[in-house]
């Protein structure tokens, strides 16, 4: 469970994020929406401390998120991006493995784990290992980056604008994807989007957010029926 206490971040004189609470629960898919700065992508990355808040508090399981290392954190949380993140000079094969080799895996498991993860998001082992990031097409570089924050089997996927950038098929077949895995595999997952229509067909549950606050949260049906 995700908690966040009158949470607030400033840069310099701007407030991105101003005094905001909410709660995630376990297994929930949450989008965070709303129009490009308003907050969520500040939000999102101040859960696992990417960024540090500065006022409030942030919870994980009842535990205030400033008392967890670095490696707990990247273990028990997966983060996504959009431009996906992967290093270029590192075969799809490798970036995924990164994070159990930071946590010093054995080589035989970080192998295994690697392949068991290729074949989940489909990408064959035989065509895609080997490869480097700039021969994947926008979809494939997705999956890698979906199975890179699965590796070490975090219990939490955040994922920001995951589908923005990809052409209309590939973007259902990835957000059907993203539900199946939260139904196969339980992880809570927030993600952030611009696109009210993407929030609503996906998310079990939306916080609408607008100039650093949350204006609205409530699942779909409750939104869609709110004057
Ligand atoms: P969103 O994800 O909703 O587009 P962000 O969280 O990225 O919004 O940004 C919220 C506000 O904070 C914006 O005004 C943005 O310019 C500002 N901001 C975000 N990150 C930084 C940063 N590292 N330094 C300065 N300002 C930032
Ligand atoms: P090294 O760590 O010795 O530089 P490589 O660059 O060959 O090894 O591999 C990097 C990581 O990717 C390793 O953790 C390895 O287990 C994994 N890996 C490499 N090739 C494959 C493959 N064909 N299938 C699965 N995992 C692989």
């Amino acid at each position: 469970m995700i908690e966040l206490f009158d949470v607030t971040k400033r840069f310099g004189n701007d407030t991105a994020v101003d005094g905001i609470s909410l709660r995630i629960e376990k297994g929930e898919l949450c989008a965070l929406v709303g129009t490009s700065g308003c907050g969520k992508s500040t939000t999102l990355r101040m859960i696992n401390r990417l960024i540090e808040h500065d006022g409030g508090e942030i919870h994980l399981d009842g535990q205030p998120v400033r008392n967890f290392d670095e490696v707990t954190l990247r273990r028990r949380i997966g983060y996504v991006i959009q431009s996906t993140g992967l290093f270029p000079h590192w075969t799809v094969a490798r970036n995924i493995g990164l994070v159990p080799r930071l946590l010093k895996w054995p080589k035989g498991r970080v192998r295994e784990r690697v392949e068991e993860l290729m074949q989940l998001l489909g990408l064959p082992v035989a065509e895609f290992a080997d490869k480097y990031p700039r021969q994947l097409s926008g979809g494939q570089a997705q999956r890698v980056g979906v199975a890179r924050a699965l590796a070490a089997d975090p219990d939490i996927l955040l994922m920001d604008e995951p589908f923005g950038a990809l052409d209309p098929i590939t973007r259902e077949t990835l957000q059907h994807e993203m539900r199946e895995l939260q139904a196969r595999l339980h992880k809570t997952i927030v993600f952030v989007t611009h696109d009210m229509d993407e929030a609503l067909a996906l998310a079990d549950r939306l916080v609408v957010m607008h100039q650093g606050r949350v204006v609205q949260q409530g699942r779909p049906i409750e939104l869609l029926h709110d004057p």
